[in-house]
């Protein structure tokens, strides 16, 4: 975490993790240690709701200097590879924090074998050759009891031989699973005989063919946990009805040792949802496969890679979360509140350079044809140090056509003829007209400069109402800006009763290809923060080049949409 960060945290009140944790400590649970784990299952990429987990994973183990690890959660073949492995370490860094160790939940599968031979030996465990349809049907209801499997009682010997052939490929995928054998009346359900087994015919991105049984999340996460040696277990509150099953696993496999109960557990805070978008990986997954998105890191997309394309910094995206916070309660997040967190960012750190994204000519009639002013820009006015950057200025110039009303209105105070307004750093000018093609467009507007106005002039504070900006036609280059709207069009996807696809936003995506920058902004890199002055917060893009820039809206410079609503 940034210092300034460090600093705001130290003052706000503590979280109800961070109560937990300090109580913990205080007592000398688990002998005073802190040990997390940020758990991604590695078939996506990170999206924002992971970033909260993450911020407080690693967060709080370094807020209380414990140790917090990266385990990967790849105990599904079917979906995982090491694409996504990548991906996630990249984007962990990124945010600015760094694991421990490096764990798999597939490191263990021996291990957790060994624990299941033994349940199934002592009893507490079966193999069911029924359907995952039937299993299902005997489940009950929370009310009701369920309905106990026919294969339930069968000899313990039966149920080692068949889960050998479970994991050695004699048998096809869904004709048996492994279940706990615990209790069918359980108001809980997940004690009514949980599947702890499957098989899945598909070759693991780490332990190859070895392995065809693989264990369910249930059955590998607190065990994980367990062997890991860590403390607090933070997960999301969908969790909270399997913590007693967390729980009874730990115990069993404890067998009564270690009497002085040195055993992880599960606390549970809720989840990031956000409007005008999901956080769904099967639906991003579809998105990116269906070709509706440019791929994980499209800028529209919640995930880690796009807001980095989309040029948030990983400072804005720990704002956004601060300002969440942490509770035991489900909620929808404001879209625009993640938006409010990069402007407040991107105005202490971006680059101030000039784009014109809609062009219309402005002639400085009286400025001679073969003269350039050389003029200094500031950088950043929110922190002196970034000092300034050469800017050229020249007869003719690109100003936003939205800037020019042939006739105004009196609260116009940009340019219209007969008024006088100021181009930034440079002159003051005052507009003599215009001329229009057939259809009435205006083609180039037309001023007179005023030599002794020139910024930072003695005398040069005359009081002119407007300022503007904008690019000389001789030097800018010729840039695409992509601007970004909502990715869907209604508040939460989610909820909503059609399919996902159906409520895509058709105008999230909007490309002008007809923009001038200065030349000092085709320069920039991907993850340069600009302000486009006047506009909003701009990146280049990852196919940016200084020949044919691209840029990436991130934010507006005000929230629009507060004021359509
Ligand atoms: P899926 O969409 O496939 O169910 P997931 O979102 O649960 O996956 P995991 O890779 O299993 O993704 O998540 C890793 C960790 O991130 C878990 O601890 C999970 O609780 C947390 N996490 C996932 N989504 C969110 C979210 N929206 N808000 C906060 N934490 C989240
Ligand atoms: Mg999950």
């Amino acid at each position: 975490m940034c210092e300034q960060n460090e600093e705001k945290t130290t003052k706000k009140s503590l979280n109800f993790i961070e109560e937990i944790v300090e109580n913990d400590l205080r007592n000398s649970l688990n002998d005073g240690r802190l040990q997390t784990r940020f758990p991604p299952e590695p078939n996506g990429y990170l999206h924002i709701g992971h970033a909260k987990a993450i911020c407080m994973d690693f967060g709080i183990a370094q807020k209380y200097g414990g140790v917090c690890n990266l385990r990967f959660d790849d105990t599904n073949p079917e979906k995982e590879d090491t694409e996504y492995v990548e991906a996630i370490k990249h984007d962990i860094e990124w945010l600015g924090f760094k694991w421990g160790n490096i764990y798999h939940a597939s490191d263990y599968f021996q291990q957790l074998w060994d624990f299941a031979v033994r349940l199934i030996k002592e009893g507490k465990a079966y193999v069911d050759e029924q359907t995952s349809e039937q299993i299902a049907a005997q489940k009950g209801t929370p009310t009701e009891p369920g309905v106990a499997s026919p294969y339930r009682d069968r000899p313990v010997e039966e149920s080692l031989a068949l889960f050998e052939k479970m994991n050695n490929g004699e048998v096809p995928e869904g004709s048996m699973v492994l279940r706990a054998k615990i209790d069918m009346a359980n108001p809980n359900m997940h004690f009514r005989d949980p599947v702890i087994y499957r098989i899945i015919h598909r070759d693991h991105h780490r332990t190859g063919s070895k392995w065809k049984a693989y264990p369910m999340y249930d059955f590998a996460h607190g065990q994980s946990d367990y062997f890991e040696g860590v403390t607090h277990s933070i997960c999301t509150l969908e969790f909270v009805p399997h913590r007693p099953l967390y729980d009874y696993f730990i115990d069993e496999l404890k067998g009564g040792q270690d009497l002085a109960d040195h055993r992880p557990r599960q606390y549970e805070f809720n989840r990031l949802n956000l409007t005008y978008t999901v956080m769904s990986k099967r639906k991003l997954l579809a998105l990116v496969q269906e070709g509706l998105v440019d791929g994980w890191d499209d800028p529209r997309m919640p995930t880690i890679c796009g807001l980095r394309r989309r040029g948030y910094s990983p400072e804005a995206v720990r704002r956004f979360i601060d300002m969440i916070g942490y509770t035991k309660f489900d909620a929808l997040n404001d879209y625009a509140m993640l938006e409010a967190a990069a402007r407040e960012d991107l105005n202490q750190r971006s680059l101030r350079v000039s784009a014109v994204l809609h062009p219309v000519k402005l002639i400085i009639t009286n400025y001679p044809e073969d003269q350039e002013d050389e003029m200094q820009a500031v950088n950043n006015p929110e922190n002196e140090a970034d000092g300034t950057h050469a800017i050229t200025f020249s007869r003719e110039l690109w100003i936003e056509q939205d800037d020019f009303m042939e006739e105004a209105p009196k609260k116009f105070f940009r340019m219209t003829p007969g008024k006088e307004v100021r181009l930034k750093n440079a002159y003051i000018v005052m507009c003599t007209g215009c001329k229009k093609n057939e259809k009435g467009e205006v083609e180039e507007i037309y001023c007179e400069y005023d030599p002794q106005s020139r910024s930072g002039l003695p005398g040069a504070d005359r009081k002119v109402k407007g300022t503007l900006h904008w690019v000389s036609c001789k030097h800018a280059r010729k840039a695409e800006v992509r601007l970004y709207d909502r990715l869907f069009t209604v508040e939460n996807p989610s909820a909503d009763s059609r399919d996902f696809r159906e409520l895509l936003n058709p105008d999230s995506l909007q490309v002008l290809t007809e923009c001038y920058v200065e030349p000092y902004a085709a320069q920039c890199k991907p993850m340069d923060y600009l302000q486009f002055q006047r506009i909003g917060y701009f990146t280049p893009d990852k196919h940016s080049t200084p020949e044919h820039p691209v840029y990436n809206r991130t934010v507006n410079l005000k929230d629009t949409w507060a004021k359509q609503k």
